[in-house]
């Protein structure tokens, strides 16, 4: 199946692509498109759905949305929903992925408790008036230092105790088994299977060793 995601961000892409591995997943670009959404929603919901809506919108075709981050509990939830600007009101410009790393470590510097959890949400919309959410979470504490080279964001500072690794150091797809996006792409998965399996039979060409 074929499906447009909403976003240019090249990582998500990336996860999201290996996961859906049965699905054709364009990026706006691909259509020659100028797509950009403000992110000024509540909530994580509120943000991947008006994501999702505008890029239907533009398309009349079937869309996943992300919209997804890290909260900190010593640092009241943040950055949250703004972990893709984080400090950027204060620099004046966006901050790079390392950059946003150095300063969550600044702030963090005296404080103990470094509980974090990211959050995912998944939106994908057939129509306006049909679409599915999912919301996911990974649980991990905020590293002393950056450390791995893979994934992106803060994945060099968010350290998973199970596996004594940052999740920059996991191999791709470990990172998808238990990741936020990965659980959550993985929900979309069985969606999408039964999306096929319908049409199959609404065509009257389920095969019987389905
Ligand atoms: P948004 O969904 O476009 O608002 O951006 C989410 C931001 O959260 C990203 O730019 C990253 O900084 C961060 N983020 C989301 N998912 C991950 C992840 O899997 N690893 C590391 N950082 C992430």
């Amino acid at each position: 199946m074929e499906i447009i995601l909403a976003t240019e961000n090249r990582h998500k892409y990336e996860e999201i692509s290996r996961i859906l591995d049965k699905h054709k997943i364009l990026l706006p670009s691909d259509l020659g498109l100028e797509y950009s959404f403000e992110e000024n929603g509540k909530t994580y919901f509120d943000n991947a759905f008006g994501k999702a809506l505008t890029l239907h919108k533009m398309t009349g075709k079937p869309v996943i949305a992300d919209d997804s981050g890290l909260s900190v509990i010593a640092l009241e939830g943040a950055p949250g929903l703004y972990s893709a600007r984080y400090g950027s009101k204060e620099a004046g410009r966006m901050l790079s992925d390392k950059e946003k790393c150095q300063l969550i470590l600044e702030q963090m510097s005296n404080i103990t408790d470094r509980e974090a959890f990211f959050v995912c949400n998944i939106v994908y919309m057939t129509s306006p008036y049909r679409f599915f959410c999912f919301q996911e979470t990974v649980q991990g504490k905020i590293n002393h230092k950056p450390v791995g080279e893979n994934g992106f964001g803060y994945d060099p500072i968010f350290f998973i105790d199970e596996y004594e690794k940052t999740v920059a150091e996991l191999e791709p797809n470990f990172k998808d088994k238990i990741s936020h996006r990965g659980k959550a792409c993985r929900q979309l998965k069985e969606v999408l299977q039964n999306e096929k399996v319908n049409k199959l039979r609404s065509e009257g060409s389920f095969p019987e060793e389905f």
